[in-house]
């Protein structure tokens, strides 16, 4: 039987625009991974009528409903007695989850007020989906046909509780397995990936292939459902295979996080170090690379030659170089990452150079004009980029730093810079 979720996100400071609707949106990706259908997103502020009518709304229409918010200890977190006046169900006190919110406090040196407690009253009957992440256990429960999910508001904490403990319930719920690889591509986009698979994804039903664009990249999911993990893995192995085939080095990996990890990755098999000096990126791919555990083993340091000035004098970018080409230019990008090379010690140095806007630079370069380059022990390649179709500063940058952590990673794992 194929499910229907609605997500109901309770909380007036999303309605007022304070905070983006992130849960269902997390949630969305992590369902439709498990193959359910997510129709519905609705949000409702905490008002106890309008969310009953809303719960009321759900219930006809979804046979899962997942909840986010409002489970905490203060009066407007009204979730949980909403759903369970809703379904019929009273609300009773979980001694186990009690002593696990006691424990929270005991731990962190707080005193407990009485109100905390009220976070242990869970609906009669239900699994309880215990919040090793926060104070406020989440709950399940069946009524009528209809699954209900309780999740807590907090980002970190519906997360966790999402991946650990709704998952797990929810999996349950589905006869069989379903299990998914996502496959990540680099320099190609979500529109000409969908383009070449128009026909085989139509043509498929187990597995299917959905492909979900995310910053200048493209993700493809490839998802099974079979009795046993081990039948839904030899599911899902030709289509990966397949994948990867047609689009070759432009798959960066598969089930990995992102261009600079699977290049850290790469780093630290090899025993390299890598270094920046960026212009137009300003910091961003020190910032990336050192987002990841452990970066210290790999990153020597970056620098962030802003002024045309600092190139030279901190890079030792020739001066006839920045006059003759401009600062935006090929030379200066190769001349950049030798200079970082040299000054940082590194074996792999990345270099930025463009022009992220608002306005072209003085020698008429376009908004989105940009150069990346690689220098190793076995010389330096430049590749240059026009990204100019739709100039917004933070995706120029966003995209410059992609392209450099893809020479880096194709360089590293012996593959062609360009194909
Ligand atoms: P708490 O125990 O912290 O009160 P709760 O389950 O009661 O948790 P809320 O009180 O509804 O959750 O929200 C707590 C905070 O979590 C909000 O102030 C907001 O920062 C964040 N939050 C709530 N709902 C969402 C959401 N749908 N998306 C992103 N963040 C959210
Ligand atoms: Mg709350």
């Amino acid at each position: 039987m194929s499910h229907t979720v609605e997500i109901l996100s309770v909380g007036t400071e999303l309605l007022l625009g304070n905070i983006a609707n992130t849960d269902a949106q997390m949630l969305s990706q992590g369902l439709s991974a498990l193959g359910l259908n997510v129709y519905w997103h609705t949000v409702v502020g905490d008002n106890p009528r309008r969310a009953r009518e809303a719960v009321e709304l759900a219930r006809k229409r979804a046979d899962i409903i997942i909840t986010t918010g409002g489970l905490g200890p203060t009066c407007d977190d009204l979730t949980k007695n909403v759903l369970a006046e809703a379904f019929g169900r009273k609300l009773v006190f979980h001694e186990e989850s009690a002593q696990r919110i006691r424990a929270v406090f005991e731990r962190t040196g707080r005193t407990m007020t009485d109100n905390n407690l009220l976070q242990a009253m869970l609906p009669e009957g239900c699994t309880v989906l215990a919040n090793d992440w926060g104070t406020a256990p989440g709950c399940a429960f069946e009524s009528d046909g209809v699954h209900v999910i309780m999740l807590p508001g907090p980002p970190s904490e519906c997360r966790p509780m999402f991946e650990y403990r709704a998952k797990p319930y929810l999996q349950a719920l589905s006869e069989g397995v379903i299990a998914s690889h996502t496959l990540k591509l680099f320099g190609i986009g979500e529109s000409a990936v969908e383009a070449r698979l128009r026909d085989e994804m139509n043509a498929m039903t187990n597995p299917t292939l959905a492909p979900y664009a995310k910053e200048g990249e493209c993700e493809l999911r490839v998802t099974a459902k079979a009795a046993t993990e081990e039948e839904a893995q030899r599911l899902l192995q030709p289509t990966v295979e397949e994948v990867k085939g047609i689009f070759g080095h432009k798959v960066y990996g598969v089930d990995v996080s992102s261009l600079e990890q699977v290049m850290k990755d790469l780093l630290v098999e090899k025993g390299l170090t890598i270094g920046t000096a960026e212009s137009c990126t300003g910091g961003l791919m020190a910032k990336r690379i050192t987002d990841l555990p452990g970066a210290s083993r790999v990153f020597r340091g970056g620098i962030v030659s802003y002024a045309t000035e600092i190139k030279e004098t901190v890079l030792g970018v020739p001066h006839d170089m920045l006059e003759e080409y401009g600062a935006v230019s090929a030379p200066v990008a190769k001349a950049m990452a030798e200079g970082a090379r040299r000054v940082l010690a590194c074996d792999i140095a990345l270099s930025s150079t463009g022009v992220a806007g608002p306005d072209k630079d003085e020698r008429g370069n376009e908004v989105g004009t940009m150069f990346v380059a690689i220098a190793t022990a076995e010389g330096t390649y430049v590749r240059p980029l026009t990204l100019g179709a739709r100039p917004v500063r933070a995706r120029l940058r966003t995209q410059t730093a992609h392209h450099a952590f893809d020479l880096a990673r194709r360089y590293l794992a012996g593959l062609p810079f360009e194909d």
